[in-house]
């Protein structure tokens, strides 16, 4: 039996508005690794050429990925690592925007987001469309039968994928658009970004397979056609176990304050979506209200009704938004 073991090493790199999503494979028995720099049983550091991901010149182009978090591997390699990334000098790299999302959250944060996605043809247009604009939306949403729905098989078996990989997937469903889907995914603390970027990759990549591809941009088809957001819920233990209206209500305050910083902290192109029309707030305004969604934040039901004790949704997120960035955002905020 050889000692070797795959690793398949995950990073953000430097293109901008946001990052894309960059995967190596490293194969090693470990031996020959410093096991000083070995910490939590994650495989070792390892470097990458900057100058072809945006994120070094090409004279001295070394990077570093430093493993932050490691998942079972659903498919060939024995594990998914996800990486942050320091400059040559082990300084911060300025695309790492983990670093400062980290160090401010704390494993009381939790997270739920709902990631919405069209899958795409080879020629870019959504799967499904190849014959043109299909008929309006109505029958789409959570749809069955091959007339109303298309990618089903793929957004099983990524659901799949990551319930194995150890990312807590807590549902999927077909949206308003046909082609387009959403899936939800939980998680703690600074885990909860990591998971969410992990998934994606995992959802790129088994996609790859039927040669389909997948299109996070939050408006890609203009016209009566939904958008596609990540609704980010989050609640912290008061809101969890000691809340009150009072307290719900100064939450949504605090970031209403800073409303221009958050949606700059919410992904690119958001004021295609954000129009006040199909579910959503316009992008100039800030509003928040009980069951409400065409509010900014939507205080759910499920809060009221448990005595103001339960969690806040955040609606103005876009799909291509950085959850490191989201975090960054509430928690920094409501932690100042
Ligand atoms: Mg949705």
């Amino acid at each position: 039996m050889s000692d070797i073991k795959t690793y398949e090493y995950v990073w953000l790199d430097g293109y901008k508005p946001e990052p894309s999503i960059r995967s190596k494979i490293k194969a090693t028995d470990l031996r020959g690794t410093d096991k000083g720099e070995l910490n939590d049983d994650m495989p070792p550091r390892w470097s990458f050429d900057g100058s072809s991901t945006q994120q070094a010149e090409g004279g001295s182009s070394d990077c570093l990925l430093v493993p932050v978090q490691m998942y079972e591997n659903p498919t060939a390699p024995d594990h998914l690592v996800m990486c942050q990334v320091l400059a040559a000098d082990g300084s911060i790299h300025p695309s790492n925007t983990r670093d400062a999302a980290n160090a401010v959250v704390s494993d009381e944060w939790w997270f739920g987001f709902e990631q919405e996605y069209f899958f795409t043809n080879p020629d870019g247009s959504p799967l499904g469309w190849e014959d043109g604009e299909p008929r309006p939306q109505g029958d789409y949403y959570c749809g069955v039968g091959a007339d109303n729905v298309a990618g089903r098989e793929i957004s099983e078996v990524h659901l799949q994928a990551c319930i194995e990989a150890g990312i807590n997937l807590t549902g999927t469903n077909a949206e308003v658009a046909l082609g387009q889907w959403e899936y939800q995914c939980f998680g703690k603390g600074i885990k909860a970004a990591d998971d969410l970027w992990m998934s994606r990759y995992l959802l790129y990549k088994i996609a790859e397979e039927y040669g389909v591809g997948v299109n996070i941009h939050p408006k890609p088809k203009t016209g009566d056609w939904n958008g596609s957001g990540m609704h980010a819920n989050f609640s912290n233990e008061e809101m969890r176990t000691n809340g009150s209206e009072k307290l719900f209500h100064s939450i949504c305050d605090k970031l209403g304050e800073v409303h221009d910083e958050g949606i700059a902290s919410y992904g690119s192109d958001n004021d295609m979506r954000l129009t006040g029309l199909h579910e959503t707030q316009k992008i100039t305004e800030f509003s928040y209200g009980i069951s409400d969604r065409g509010a900014s934040i939507r205080i759910p039901v499920y809060t009221v009704e448990h005595d103001w004790n339960g969690y806040l949704e955040d609606r103005r997120p876009a799909s291509n938004a950085d959850p490191y960035k989201i975090l960054s955002h509430i928690v920094g905020t409501l932690t100042k």
